[in-house]
């Protein structure tokens, strides 16, 4: 009879994250993420997914690697996911098939993955079921799953709490404390703080190494308003790009918009599903707002026959620089044709993995030749940092902790704030990798 911590994605490496949870001879799996470099290069202009096998996934390092669970499989009581980012969800379509096990989800992360399957034409054969994003269900006679409403940047993210008689396993990956959130409940502080008897948290650790708390999302919001209201606007071609997920950001853009006094338009697939996931989850209806335009021939149809732009407020994907998304595309292709004195703003911050630093180098030297006005890193991270997992670790007290969602550096930091801060036994303390099974009880 054991408790057991097995990590199959993502531990000591930043992506695909998912890791089983055995109580006995059940296990509930949660998150099944892809890491999306590692995606992109073998999906790199493909449309159509469905003849990419988990197989090829999980070789190239883009999937978990659910193999490491052996015969382990058959015994899977449960998916868990806690949001809708790919890098937690994306590998469901893929994966989710070779367990006969249903998936939970909070109503919009719900939306996600039904936009994610069968609006892709990737159908499950697994249910989906729904649960509010604070509230306890029981899963077998043994197992009781719990979400509880966590703070980040996409609506219903959920940390999962897997309730066994040997006591709770943890599940916080991502999460930030916003004390004062554009759109949502803030975290539920009260229930994290009522939780007894943690055998172990496991933790997202992006920013470990940073010595700061993450602000608001209200912060990005001021930041958005203050900077563009302060410039000279008129008559000029206005594009903005952000994280298509990120629904609180995108609401704060619709507001610039009417303070501009312009109409937004999302431009792109993405913004597409996420908008239609939150209008479907009841989080938030864009349409009486937006002009919404998904697909590429009818974003260049749209920008060559108008021919005064500066009455919008255009909303792309392609934050990155990634060259096949909208803004780089409609630039190279000649739809938008950027004069001087445009402005671009980047609702954003470039994440240093794969090519986003060399894509964004190249968007950049584009943008300055046509003199464009730019703005960057109008933006607030929805992780937390090494002075909001102070106050988790004090607040949970778990028995165990496991770092995630970090490469080397910032798993070591988490770990020395642990023990040589808060107290914690080196012992208890576990840096893992994938494969790398911990036995609790
Ligand atoms: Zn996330």
């Amino acid at each position: 009879m054991t408790l057991e911590v097995i990590p199959l994605g993502g531990f000591s490496e930043i992506g695909r994250n998912c890791v089983a949870i055995k109580v006995d001879d059940e296990v509930v799996i949660c998150d099944m993420g892809l890491m999306l470099d590692k995606y992109i290069e073998i999906t790199e202009g493909q449309e159509d997914k469905s003849n990419i096998s988990a197989k090829q996934l999980i070789r190239h390092g883009a999937a978990p690697d659910t193999n490491l669970l052996g015969e382990l499989r058959k015994h899977v009581v449960a998916i868990a996911i806690t949001h809708g980012h790919l890098d937690h969800v994306g590998a469901l379509p893929f994966l989710a098939n070779r367990f006969d096990a249903d998936i939970h989800a909070a109503p919009f992360t719900a939306q996600v993955i039904e936009q994610l399957t069968n609006r892709d034409r990737m159908p499950l054969r697994n249910r989906v079921i729904t649960h509010p994003s604070n509230g306890r269900f029981r899963l077998t006679r043994n197992i009781e799953l719990e979400f509880v409403h966590m703070t980040h940047s996409i609506p219903d993210t959920v940390c999962i709490v897997v309730h066994s008689k040997y006591g709770s396993v943890i599940y916080i990956n991502d999460f930030k404390f916003d004390r004062t959130p554009t759109l949502g409940p803030k975290t539920n502080i009260r229930r994290l703080q009522q939780l007894k008897g943690i055998k172990c948290l496991i933790i997202d650790s992006l920013y470990a190494h940073k010595t700061e708390k993450t602000p608001s999302e209200k912060i990005a919001e001021d930041m958005l308003f203050d900077e563009v209201l302060n410039m000279d606007t008129k008559g000029r071609t206005m594009v903005i790009t952000t994280f298509s997920s990120h629904i609180a950001r995108l609401r704060s853009i619709v507001k610039l918009g009417k303070k501009l006094g312009r109409k937004v338009v999302f431009l792109g697939r993405s913004i597409d599903k996420y908008a239609t996931s939150a209008e479907l989850a009841k989080i938030h209806n864009f349409k009486p707002d937006v002009k919404m335009i998904a697909y590429r021939e009818k974003i260049g149809r749209f920008l060559e026959k108008e021919k005064d732009l500066s009455k919008y407020l255009l909303v792309v994907t392609g934050h990155q620089g990634e060259p096949k998304a909208v803004l780089s595309r409609i630039i190279d292709e000649g739809y938008l044709k950027l004069k001087q004195d445009d402005i671009v703003i980047f609702s954003s911050k470039v994440i240093p993995a794969g090519d986003n630093e060399k894509n964004m180098e190249k968007l950049m030297q584009k943008l300055k030749s046509r003199k464009v006005r730019i703005l960057t890193d109008i933006h607030v991270s929805g992780h937390g940092a090494r002075e909001d997992h102070r106050d988790l670790l004090q607040m949970l007290r778990p028995e165990h902790v496991i770092p995630t969602h970090g490469g080397i550096r910032q798993l070591d930091s988490f770990k020395q704030l642990a023990v040589k801060e808060l107290g914690y036994s080196p012992k208890k303390v576990h840096i893992l990798y994938n494969g790398q099974r911990l036995r609790l009880a």
